[in-house]
């Protein structure tokens, strides 16, 4: 499901969801996603910050020659400057990441997320500008909220669904010292549950490309 330039959702009838994560890398969650991940076989998408790409270099090229994709989330997460910057500001700090991204991982960055999903009308053409899709979800599993993971589970699985955007942390944005390990296991459990039905976790840009199916 689109709005111009703004995906929430994948079409249906291909049965693949998109599990992404938002404000790392992180030297400790993001690893063990990885590991997770790679045991199902699945691809995700981390939409990465600038300052933390730049913190983690190896842990970019990892992510990427994992096979999974990395979009832009920002340079450093300011809720500020994502709703009131000029064009030109925003143009300059999404360049900017992408850059760092580009330079470690030499695929280009096609995919924006905002901070705290927040698209005001300055935003869409920096964002055209630069080719890139804006990407919301249509789950969260509101795993910042540092429940219990069978709490988190169910509330996803709740609303899992073909063609759906999960959206899920492996970092909070300013504050690397909160423990996101509960959301590796709710991963875990969640890949198990889209095995059994039949669901493939894939990339944000494989669940979106369009190939003869139902918008
Ligand atoms: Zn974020």
């Amino acid at each position: 499901m689109a709005f111009g330039n703004i995906h929430w959702k994948g079409p249906v009838g291909r049965r693949m969801v998109a599990f992404t994560f938002d404000d790392g890398p992180h030297p400790v969650h993001t690893p063990r996603l990885l590991e997770i991940l790679d045991a199902s076989s699945a691809k995700a998408t981390f939409f990465m910050t600038g300052t933390n790409a730049a913190a983690h270099r190896e842990l970019v090229r990892d992510v990427a020659a994992r096979g999974h994709e990395i979009g832009c989330h920002s340079f450093d997460h300011c809720r500020t400057r994502t709703l009131l910057a000029l064009p030109e500001r925003q143009l300059r700090e999404i360049r900017e990441t992408n850059e760092i991204v580009e330079a470690i991982t030499g695929k280009p960055v096609t995919l924006y997320r905002p901070p705290y999903g927040l698209v005001s009308p300055l935003l869409l053409p920096v964002c055209l500008k630069l080719s890139l899709k804006i990407v919301l979800w249509n789950i969260n599993s509101y795993d910042f909220r540092r429940e219990p993971c069978s709490i988190i589970v169910a509330r996803v699985l709740k609303r899992l669904a073909d063609g759906a955007i999960l959206l899920f942390h492996d970092c909070h944005y300013s504050d690397a010292t909160i423990d996101y390990s509960t959301t590796a296991s709710v991963i875990e459990r969640l890949l198990a549950q889209c095995s059994s039905a039949k669901l493939e976790s894939v990339t944000v840009s494989r669940l979106l490309e369009r190939r003869g199916v139902c918008p």
